[in-house]
């Protein structure tokens, strides 16, 4: 049994000596000690069903066996800095990485975060290209140091920081968009950036697929391929954002941008790639990713040998567990019986996503699509009693955002579905 402290004096220890910014779900925060594939358990070692995996950090599952067996193996034969000296698993990790990836992409570099992956791409972008205006969407997170904090388009995560070159294109949000699911009069506005906004040349574009912290929102079909090829045309590099929708996530595809039929030029990556253990990374082409020898280029932890075996373990266990497949049905059920859901609960606006990545959104009224943020509280702080954690986001925190650890399955959909659906009905 757990005989640390209580969560009580862990948040009194927080408030004295943590960074005020730090945040926390429920009104009482949980506190996590032990995690076992899709379960964490309390300090009370009571379980629950982990519907949010970490905010998709957690890919296999938590603590997954084979995952953690690499790692210590690792760990007590050599952890270092990967600059200098040569060793097999960066190399290895980086060989089976670019394997997954289509055309071209296949150098690799690592880093710690997705931030950092997102920084690298933008300034590879920039570097290559001679440009510095690069078009991000409304609603899309990236990071939180200064270039991808611009690229980020949402007010609740931005500072003053100087937003040098970004723009921000109107998202193509099929549900609350003004063009609905038409994504090629979405992408009109990416070209009218282009001739109104740069010298009509530009360094990239960048968005994720499915926008995670946003709330779980697809992109309008049609949206990507007519972007890509607007950035093309003006000289600029496309960059996929798959920190989460990437890693088997999707289930259909194992990256996001697959489902649109288009090919990037750089790829980011961190969260599940790691299974939880720190970890990104930028592919990209060789000719682009020639850039970085103008000039010396290092990330101190970037690809250390126990990230990286990490990093290859979990490719290992998504391969032998069948987990893209895993996320595809389970996901496919349970977005099935969450539009059933819908069908029940007038407060369910929409329903949405792919694979284990999937949004529902509260609304008061479903024709002005109110956001109803206190009843998505009320509703996440119910389930969490009844043993069920699920994530929230979205620009007015009104999206759930279910994105577990791809081992879940069908029983678990069901009882995250029952659980939701009992706490909506006792509302
Ligand atoms: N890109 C996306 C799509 C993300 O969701 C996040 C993190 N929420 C990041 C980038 C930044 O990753 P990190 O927090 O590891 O820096």
């Amino acid at each position: 049994p757990y005989t640390g402290p209580t969560a009580a004096e862990i948040l009194q220890k927080r408030r004295e000596y943590l960074s005020p910014s730090m945040f926390y779900f429920y009104g009482k925060p949980l506190n996590v000690v032990d995690g076992k594939m899709q379960y964490l358990f309390d300090e009370n070692g009571r379980r629950y069903l982990d519907a949010f995996g970490g905010i998709a950090t957690v890919c296999c599952g938590h603590c997954h066996p084979d995952v953690v067996e690499t790692i210590v193996k690792q760990i007590n034969r050599l952890q270092h800095s990967t600059i200098l000296y040569l060793n097999a698993a960066i190399a290895d990790f980086a060989e089976a990485l670019a394997s997954k990836l289509p055309g071209d992409l296949k150098v690799v570099f690592f880093t710690n975060s997705g931030t950092e992956a997102n920084e690298l791409a933008m300034m590879m972008a920039r570097l290559h290209t001679g440009c510095h205006d690069i078009i991000s969407l409304r609603n899309a997170y990236h990071g939180n140091a200064a270039g991808t904090m611009g690229a980020t388009a949402q007010s609740n995560w931005k500072f003053n920081v100087v937003q040098s070159g970004v723009h921000h294109a109107v998202n193509p949000d099929p549900y609350r968009g003004v063009f609905g699911s038409d994504g090629e009069k979405y992408a009109k506005d990416v070209e009218d950036l282009i001739a109104f906004g740069t010298s009509g040349h530009v360094a990239g574009f960048v968005s994720e697929a499915i926008q995670g912290v946003g709330g779980i929102i697809e992109l309008a079909p049609g949206y990507l391929p007519a972007v890509y090829s607007s950035i093309k045309k003006a000289g600029g590099l496309c960059i996929a954002d798959e920190v989460q929708s990437g890693f088997a996530r999707t289930g259909s595809h194992f990256w996001g941008f697959e489902a649109h039929g288009v090919v990037p030029d750089i790829v980011t990556m961190a969260k599940g790639i790691g299974n939880g253990i720190p970890l990104g990374a930028v592919v990209t082409t060789p000719e682009i990713a020639e850039v970085l020898t103008r000039r010396s280029y290092f990330n101190t932890f970037g690809g250390n040998p126990v990230c990286t075996a990490a990093g290859l373990a979990v490719l290992n266990v998504i391969e032998k567990e069948k987990l893209q497949e895993n996320a595809h049905a389970v996901g496919s059920y349970l977005k099935e019986r969450l539009t059933a859901l819908k069908n029940k609960h007038e407060i369910i606006g929409d329903v949405r996503g792919r694979g284990l990545m999937l949004g529902v959104e509260l609304v008061t009224d479903r024709q002005l699509k109110t956001p109803a943020k206190v009843e998505t509280l009320h509703v996440m702080e119910q389930m969490r009693e009844m043993g069920v954690l699920i994530g929230k986001g979205g620009f007015y925190g009104n999206a759930f955002r279910i994105t577990p650890p791809l081992c879940f399955t069908k029983e678990d959909a069901d009882f995250l579905v029952d659980v939701m659906d009992y706490a909506m009905s006792k509302m």
